[in-house]
């Protein structure tokens, strides 16, 4: 039998990545591979790149660069690049780093396996990125680390073409899955003992579209909700543009869709959205937000924001402000507005000057950190089910899982209770986690 081998796998970027590398260590798990967090005990070494913030690229390369002397040292190793940077940049890596082995794209991680074996047999360069019309087939279910929780892609690609994003250019165009194929997967999954299903896309909500079964995303959400065995059911992620009533209905009606809704906002000055082409205003936002809080009063909402997007003056970035203060997120991604090249806003004149961004994000983030303090601290004295991922970082026999509304909580647990659905009760929180005490069941 071959000698088992090692791989140091290292995912930047979205849960799209991590899903794929769920996917990775699975599909070279039936290699007699296993994992290593050191890169340089691996036999195989694979970075899964995203290019969605500036400067990904050249984080990538230096991040290969430092891999050069276990190569000279050992040069059996096999180095390999995946992921949205692989996507863009195909056969040039191999011109600028000629210690890599491979290069496969987007759609081609189930090829990995067959590339991997070429390398060994022919010691040549590997590069695989076309796209394919229809999404990768099922080859084996992930599920992540912990055992309980799995990402499954139900949707590739983006139609968008938001003027911001690379992803339309490196993940292609909308691709569903067969929804019997989706149902497989999520079945296969629960009888490895996972309990929290994420369905996975760019944008969720077009599930279906390029399908002739009929089945839309709120079909597909019931249909998965009703696998036995499914206790939690996430999504992720949703265009405002996209979230239809018949999608804000599924709310009411699945007590196994969890009480998280993730809505990318970017921006409340209808003029920057026009200029981003997020097809929405910030009254239309809104208007869903409403209306998916009296469909779930306690759905926890999170969002992501731009600031500095080529264009915004004083008064959008109030707009900004006003609608944050208006949804009260209890969670926010912000970010800076940086070029990726490549997009649409490439060309627009990048007008807010880096002293502004920094200034504007700033008071941004302190703003989020008083929704975060208000929206956590109406949990305290509430029980909420965690479902425990395992041992709290913070060590001390604290133990850490996610509410409904998928906020961490910390508490003093035990062994035992891991992947299990626990009452914890709220006692203390912060911005960011809450603090709670294991409600023991007599
Ligand atoms: S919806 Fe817009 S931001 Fe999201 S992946 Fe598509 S193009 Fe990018």
């Amino acid at each position: 039998m071959e000698r088992e081998k090692k791989l140091y796998l290292k995912t930047f970027g979205c849960q799209m990545n991590d899903a794929d590398s769920s996917k990775i260590k699975n599909l070279l798990g039936s290699m007699n591979v296993s994992s290593t967090s050191n890169p340089k005990e691996a036999d195989i070494i694979l970075l899964n790149t995203c290019s969605i913030r500036w400067k990904a690229e050249h984080k990538v390369y230096s991040e290969l660069g430092r891999f050069k002397n276990i190569k000279k040292t050992r040069p059996h190793v096999i180095i390999g690049v995946g992921g949205c940077v692989a996507q863009q940049e195909g056969e040039e890596m191999f011109k600028k780093v000629p210690h890599l082995d491979l290069v496969f794209g987007t759609s081609n991680v189930n090829r990995l396996p067959e590339m991997i074996k070429k390398v060994e047999r022919e010691r040549c360069h590997v590069e695989e990125t076309e796209f394919f019309d229809r999404p990768e087939p099922l080859v084996y279910p992930a599920p992540e680390e912990d055992g309980m929780r799995a990402y499954v892609n139900v949707i590739r690609g983006c139609d968008n073409f938001c003027t911001y994003c690379i992803v339309p250019y490196v993940r292609g165009r909308e691709a569903s899955r067969p929804a019997e194929e989706i149902i497989e997967e999520v079945k296969i999954l629960v009888e490895q003992g996972v309990k929290e299903i994420t369905l996975l896309g760019q944008n969720v909500n077009s599930y279906g579209r390029d399908l002739s079964d009929g089945i839309d995303f709120p079909k597909l959400l019931r249909q998965v909700a009703g696998v036995g065995g499914v206790v939690r059911l996430r999504f992720t992620t949703s265009h405002p543009k996209d979230l239809s009533d018949e999608l804000i209905a599924v709310f009411g009606e699945l007590p196994n869709l969890c009480s998280h809704l993730h809505l990318p906002v970017q921006s409340g000055s209808d003029k920057v959205l026009s200029f981003m082409r997020r097809d929405y205003t910030a009254k239309g936002y809104l208007d869903k937000v409403e209306k998916l809080r009296k469909m779930r009063s306690d759905i926890a909402l999170t969002t992501d924001l731009i600031v500095g997007f080529p264009g915004e003056e004083d008064d959008d970035f109030k707009k900004t402000l006003e609608l944050m203060n208006e949804v009260q997120y209890d969670a926010a991604f912000s970010f800076k507005y940086s070029v990726r090249p490549g997009t649409a806003a490439a060309k627009m004149k990048d007008s807010v000057t880096e002293e502004e961004k920094k200034e504007r994000l700033k008071i941004l983030q302190d703003l989020q950190m008083e929704h975060g303090n208000i929206k956590n601290g109406q949990e305290v004295g509430k029980v909420h089910p965690v479902l425990v991922e395992g041992e709290s970082k913070k060590g001390d026999g604290m133990f850490m899982g996610r509410t409904s509304g998928n906020k961490v909580v910390n508490f003093k647990g035990s062994e035992e209770i891991k992947s299990m659905i626990v009452p914890v009760k709220i006692i203390n929180s912060s911005a960011n986690a809450l603090f709670g005490e294991y409600q023991l069941i007599h």
